[in-house]
């Protein structure tokens, strides 16, 4: 059996692959690519139909961090143009979330920079949530605040919190050189504190930052192992003014790669495309919601994405549909299984997702892999010729502006 066919029917079984199909999955070649999408969206299918999960953040607090994470914006000594303010007010966080439940956003992830949450701040964010959930209380609500002291996770869960966010982002073998104040230890104990506490886990990548495809497949695993019940791909948005600012290093084909990658080591996980969707898959957006089950409607933290009808448009012109409140997310096997890890009845967790705080290779070993063609997967010097700084828009309108939301 070749390897697209044995993936998928791995994962219509719900199994994931062994770490070398995962990385043969990146090395097959643009001859392949139709064929990776469509083995990759026989698996999405099976497991979330033609449902696509909208998601909406709402940035609370931005700029000024004092962590020095390389691919972000609000990083300490940034210099990109960003908007920066301090903690919004619950109604007015509030009305950028109805702006984002109105176009269909049935998750609304509050987000903040910084290192952790002060407990003055959970006291914030519960405000916050209490004006979220009085105008819908349908809405769900994933939080992300960074790295969470004891008891803040439990008491965010207590205030209604469905959800917490906290992304691994990249390998624990690369971490340190993306971020050196604080580690992959530090993002694993936060994602367990969450889980721990009975929030659904949401926990995701970023590709694009001179990864290898080994770090890749590293990073996908362990948030398998972690058990996270959503994972945001984020594609590097280079940020003039950050430390990656040059490091275009994707294109359209290398992230759909990484999306099919992902979903077949988590078959029945939401699988969402996240920040730099625009700006890396472009025209070819479509296709990755073959593979991915969920997406951001609207804006990013700090950077523009396309008008949210124009999500809508192409979800409704791809013939997907957008995932009603009242919908499960996960299938109920998988979200029996993230309860009980949780240690918590199946409602919360069933109803999964969440944001981010920031934007949200190599080859195979195998025959399959030394088989295919080597002309995917552009090095960092290959594409460096290729900068595409005019496609990254700075956020100046929604939370934080007098402008209305893009929703
Ligand atoms: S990703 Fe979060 S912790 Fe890191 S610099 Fe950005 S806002 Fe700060």
């Amino acid at each position: 059996m070749d390897l697209l066919d044995t993936l998928t029917a791995k994962g219509l079984r719900g199994e994931i692959p062994t770490r070398e199909e995962a990385l043969a999955v990146l090395a097959t070649s643009d001859d392949e690519l139709l064929d990776v999408v469509a083995a990759a969206g026989k698996v999405r299918r099976r497991w979330f139909g033609r449902r696509v999960k909208l998601n909406y953040l709402v940035n609370l607090k931005s700029g000024l961090c004092p962590e020095d994470c390389s691919y972000c914006s609000q990083r300490l000594g940034s210099k990109a143009e960003i908007l920066k303010y301090t903690w919004l007010k619950p109604d007015q966080a509030a009305d950028a979330a109805r702006a984002g439940v109105a176009g269909g956003a049935k998750r609304v992830c509050l987000v903040a920079s910084g290192r952790g949450p002060t407990d003055r701040d959970i006291d914030r964010v519960t405000d916050t949530m209490a004006a979220i959930k009085e105008a819908d209380p349908q809405v769900e609500i994933c939080v992300c605040l960074g790295l969470l002291s004891d008891n803040q996770a439990e008491r965010l869960k207590a205030a209604g919190a469905d959800a917490y966010n906290h992304n691994l982002n990249t390998s624990e073998g690369t971490y340190g050189d993306i971020t050196t104040t604080h580690t992959y230890a530090d993002r694993v104990d936060t994602v367990q504190k969450a889980h721990g506490a009975g929030l659904s886990a949401c926990s995701g990548l970023i590709a694009g930052m001179g990864e290898s495809d080994e770090d890749l497949v590293d990073v996908v695993f362990a948030l398998r192992e972690l058990g996270s019940d959503s994972v945001p791909v984020n594609f590097l948005i280079p940020f003039e003014g950050t430390p990656l600012a040059k490091e275009w290093n994707l294109t359209p084909q290398r992230c759909l790669r990484i999306l099919a990658m992902v979903r077949f080591v988590n078959p029945d996980t939401e699988v969402r495309i996240a920040g730099g969707r625009e700006v890396h898959l472009r025209s070819m957006q479509p296709l990755g919601l073959h593979i991915a089950n969920s997406i951001f409607l609207g804006d990013y933290l700090t950077s523009e994405g396309q008008a949210g009808q124009a999500d809508l448009d192409m979800i409704k012109d791809a013939g997907f549909e957008v995932e009603g409140a009242g919908e499960a997310t996960l299938p109920r096997h998988r979200a029996d299984v993230a309860a009980a890890a949780a240690g918590s009845c199946g409602t919360a967790a069933s109803a999964c997702g969440g944001g981010g705080c920031g934007p949200c290779g190599g080859h195979a070993h195998t025959p399959e892999a030394e088989a295919a063609p080597a002309a995917q997967a552009p090095t960092a010097e290959g594409a460096a010729d290729e900068l595409r700084s005019d496609l990254v828009k700075v956020r100046r309108r929604g939370a934080g502006t007098e402008l209305a939301p893009n929703a």
